[in-house]
C-alpha cells in the first residue's frame, strides 16, 4: 500500500510541523540539567523535550530516575521554555501522577510493550485523554505485539496516538544497540498508515555517530518525525551516555538532513521515488546479511569435510541445488539464466571459504 501521509491526523489538527522532533536527555538527573538543556533547545526545532523520570533497567542498582520530583523540573521547562514535555509512563501510578502535572505527551517503554497486562492497565489509565500517547516497539520483533498494544489504547478512546520505533534487540553482535529491522517498520506503516510513526535514533544505534545515518533513513521512509536522547554533557550522563548528542550537535543533524516537502506534484514523486529507495536499501542490506549468513554455514561445513578428509566439490549436491533454485525462481518472476548466474558466483564463493578452511 501508498503511505503518501497526506492524512496526518493530529499532527496536522494541532499544526505540528514534519518532522515532529522530541529531544532531551534519556533520564532527568538534577532539576539544573533539566533546565539548562531545555534552555539550550529553546529555539531549536524541538518541539517536544523529553527526559525519563522513571527508569526501567535491565538490572538493579543502576540509576533508576529520580521519581516525580522530575516532574516538577518538566513544568518548570514549561513555564520557562514553553517546550512541550515528554515522558515515559510504565504503570497506572506514573500516569496518575503525569496527568496531574500536565505533562503533554507520554511514551510507554519498549519494556512495557511486551506485556499485554501491563498495556491494559496503561490503556485504562489513560481512557479518553486528549494528550499525545506514543508507543515504542516492544523489545523484541513481534509485530503483533506492537499492534495489539496500540489496538488497546485506541479502544480506550486515545485520540492522538502514534509509534515509536527504537529497534530490537537481537542476540547477534552488530553494529546496532537495537537492530532497526526496518522491513517490520514498513509494515507497521502499511498497516496502520494514519498512525504517526517516530524514530528513535537514539535507542537504535547507542551511538552519537550514527545518528545522522539512521535519522536519515527514517525520514525517507516516512516517518513522521524523531526522538533524539540530547545532553549538554553525553559523556557524563546518568544513562545512555554513548548515544546522547550536545544541543548544538542536535542542530546540525536538524540542518544536515533532507527533509522531505510533501506540498507540490514534483515533491511528491520524489517522496514516492525516495520511499522505494530506501526499502531497496533495506533489501540490499538484508541480502547482503543472507548472504554472509550462507557462507557462514559453508566454513561449518568446509570444517567437516576438513575432519573427514571429503573433497569440497560434490557435483550431485550442486546440480540438485540449482535445479531447485531455478524453479523457485520462476515463481518468483527470476529469469533462468539469472539464477544460474548468481547462483554459479554464490557457488564459487563458498568454494573458496571451505578451500581456505581446508588448506588451513
Ligand atoms: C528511553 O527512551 O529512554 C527508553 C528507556 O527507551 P526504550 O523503552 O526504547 O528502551
Ligand atoms: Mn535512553
Amino acid at each position: 500500500m501508498e503511505n503518501s501521509k497526506e492524512m496526518r491526523t493530529w499532527l496536522d489538527d494541532m499544526a505540528l510541523p514534519h518532522p515532529l522532533v522530541i529531544a532531551g536527555p534519556c533520564s532527568a538527573e538534577t532539576e539544573e540539567q533539566v533546565l539548562k538543556i531545555a534552555h539550550e533547545l529553546k529555539d531549536t526545532d524541538v518541539n517536544y523535550y523529553r527526559a525519563g523520570i522513571w527508569k526501567p533497567r535491565t538490572r538493579p542498582g543502576n540509576f533508576e530516575g529520580v521519581g516525580a520530583i522530575g516532574l516538577k523540573w518538566l513544568q518548570k521547562v514549561k513555564e520557562e521554555t514553553g517546550l512541550k514535555t515528554a515522558t515515559e509512563v510504565a504503570n497506572k501510578a506514573h500516569v496518575d501522577l503525569a496527568l496531574e502535572h500536565d505533562v503533554d505527551l507520554l511514551w510507554i517503554g519498549a519494556r512495557s510493550t511486551v506485556s499485554p497486562f501491563i498495556m491494559q492497565e496503561l490503556a485504562d489509565a489513560l481512557e479518553g485523554t486528549d494528550k499525545i500517547v506514543l508507543v515504542k516497539n516492544p523489545v523484541n520483533p513481534d509485530l503483533s505485539l506492537w499492534l495489539g498494544g496500540i489496538e488497546r489504547l485506541h479502544t480506550a478512546g486515545i485520540k492522538r496516538l502514534g509509534a515509536i520505533h527504537r529497534g530490537f534487540s537481537t542476540y547477534q553482535k552488530t553494529k546496532y544497540r537495537n537492530i532497526p529491522e526496518w522491513q517490520l517498520a514498513i509494515e507497521f506503516q502499511n498497516r496502520f498508515p494514519d498512525l504517526p510513526l517516530i524514530n528513535d535514533p537514539s535507542h537504535i544505534t547507542g551511538k552519537r555517530d550514527m545518528i545522522f545515518d539512521v535519522s536519515q533513513t527514517a525520514l525517507d521512509l516516512n516517518f513522521d518525525g524523531l526522538m533524539i536522547e540530547t545532553h549538554y554533557d553525553p559523556d557524563n550522563a546518568w544513562s545512555d551516555a554513548a548515544q546522547q548528542v550536545t544541543p548544538k550537535a542536535l542542530v546540525q543533524i536538524m540542518e544536515d538532513l533532507r527533509i522531505r516537502k510533501e506540498t507540490d506534484e514534483e515533491a511528491e514523486y520524489n517522496a514516492k521515488l525516495n520511499n522505494l529507495r530506501a526499502q531497496i536499501d533495506v533489501i540490499d542490506n538484508q541480502l547482503i546479511t543472507t548472504l554472509g549468513e550462507r557462507m557462514k554455514v559453508s566454513d561449518s561445513i568446509g570444517a567437516l569435510k576438513k575432519q573427514k578428509n571429503v573433497a569440497v566439490l560434490q557435483t550431485n549436491r550442486w546440480n540438485a541445488i540449482l535445479g531447485k533454485m531455478i524453479l523457485e525462481g520462476e515463481s518468483k518472476g527470476l529469469s533462468e539464466e539469472f539464477v544460474l548466474r548468481m547462483f554459479k558466483a554464490i557457488h564459487q564463493e563458498s568454494i573458496n571459504h571451505q578451500e581456505k578452511i581446508l588448506k588451513a
